[in-house]
């Protein structure tokens, strides 16, 4: 009898929790982690295989214990995600097993899918790049090696095949490899949660993001609602999207809304405030809308349009009024360090992040992501302000550090967050978070 090949889904170490999935990748702080989603949505893909999750960021394993683990699991073929935010660490990482083992290795991942040449180039030990998870002819790559007209695969003898349809379906993921109780949230304290999607790519372009250059596609709703009554079965308690910028889509919307409502579980969502208008949010909040988050990034109206987040205050103002009015817990997500701005706009922000009041404050220093319009234009030093000369990263976070202790830590902020507690699970919650933004 053949025997099935042996697939490893690789979340590989680092130093710190990282976040590589979906083209958005970050480090954080907080001990906070969901699903690899990438790894996930591949697994349905592979089921006809014998798969094996290996999260080395979920299981804290550093890149001695992840080696030898390897060594011994001794796969066929590992697919592994990497990221901007751990690039040399992954791929010297990757290299190292490349030595140890004569696995075929597969990357996906936010560099990978902007880079693929590039990374094909310099590391002759990757055999090929996933650029889209959603849509892609991974099972007809690994049977046949010699398959040229592979589509959002990219090996060194395939052509570039970019597909993007306009609808799309994914085979349901193999679910009980990604049950574990330990993916969570920060702003909920229900797990474990589970991760997926409604929509792929984003039909906005803001200059910073890596979606800027991610066309659109809708998932079929009949294949979601497939997920979804599958993941039932699994005592799932909360669900994350990842979608970019869930339900741009009105009418996609709709359906989608009414498929969530039957799981009866809360969810959170990422979008935009000029998307969410009060009879969108009034429907999602029947549906189980638990929390959303919106990029704001800055205070200033200019410096967002300049960038490609066209949105007016006023737009803010009453996306965070009306999910106030309708019990639904907000992120705002705001940035710092666009080099147009000074100390006058870092202030303006602060101000506006003050005037919105969202439940959570997510505040980031701008980094240049790699295929997006402002990679290598910004530097690591920033004109903040011209009476004062040059202000360094080191400024920045210091800046940021100082206006999240100040929003965290006010007494306002608190009084509103223990009035609004609703048992003691919230209180020990919220107590986590409040002290993770010190670490
Ligand atoms: S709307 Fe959001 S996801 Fe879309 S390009 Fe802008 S920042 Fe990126």
């Amino acid at each position: 009898m053949k025997t099935k090949k042996k697939i490893l889904l690789l979340n590989p170490p680092f130093n710190r929790s990282v976040q590589r999935d979906y083209y958005c990748s970050h480090t954080t702080k907080s001990s906070y982690l969901w699903q690899p989603l990438d790894l996930q949505i591949l697994s349905g893909f592979l089921k006809e295989y014998n798969i094996i999750l290996y999260d080395c960021i979920y299981n804290k394993h550093h890149k001695h214990k992840a080696l030898s683990n390897i060594k011994n699991l001794s796969p066929d073929i590992i697919i592994s995600q990497t990221a901007s935010a751990s690039l040399n660490s992954d791929f010297d990482f990757l290299k190292k097993i490349s030595i140890i083992c004569k696995s075929k290795i597969i990357v996906t991942g936010d560099i990978v899918r902007s880079n693929f040449k590039e990374i094909l180039n310099k590391h002759n030990f990757i055999n090929a790049c996933i650029t889209n998870i959603c849509h892609n002819n991974i099972k007809d790559y690994i049977e046949n090696n010699n398959i040229v007209n592979l589509f959002n695969i990219i090996t060194r003898n395939s052509a570039n095949i970019e597909e993007i349809p306009s609808i799309f379906s994914i085979p349901k993921p193999k679910i009980s490899l990604f049950n574990k109780k330990n993916y969570n949230l920060p702003y909920t304290y229900k797990s474990p949660i589970y991760t997926t999607l409604t929509t792929y790519g984003c039909p906005f372009a803001c200059k910073y993001c890596h979606f800027e250059n991610i066309n659109p596609s809708l998932r079929n709703p009949s294949n979601f609602a497939l997920e979804l009554k599958n993941i039932k079965k699994f005592n799932f308690q909360y669900i994350h999207f990842r979608d970019q910028t869930f339900g741009y889509n009105k009418e996609h919307l709709t359906e989608i809304a009414q498929i969530i409502k039957k799981t009866n579980l809360p969810y959170t969502i990422y979008s935009r405030a000029d998307v969410m208008d009060f009879k969108t949010l009034k429907m999602l909040k029947k549906s189980g809308l638990h929390t959303i988050e919106v990029g704001v990034e800055s205070g200033s109206f200019s410096t967002r349009s300049k960038y490609g987040k066209i949105i007016q205050n006023q737009t803010y103002i009453d996306f965070f009024d009306n999910c106030r009015k309708l019990k639904i817990n907000t992120v705002g997500i705001f940035i710092i360090g666009f080099k147009e701005e000074n100390l006058t706009h870092i202030k303006k922000t602060e101000t506006f992040i003050h005037k919105l009041k969202p439940d959570y404050l997510s505040l980031n220093i701008l980094i240049p992501k790699h295929g997006t319009t402002i990679e290598n234009k910004n530097s690591s030093k920033i004109d903040l302000d011209p009476t004062k000369g040059l202000i360094t990263q080191k400024k920045l976070q210091k800046i940021q550090s100082n206006i999240m202790h100040e929003f965290y830590l006010s007494p306002k902020y608190i009084f509103n967050k223990i009035k609004n507690l609703e048992n003691l699970q919230d209180f020990l919650h919220l107590y986590k978070n409040a002290t993770s933004i010190n670490k």
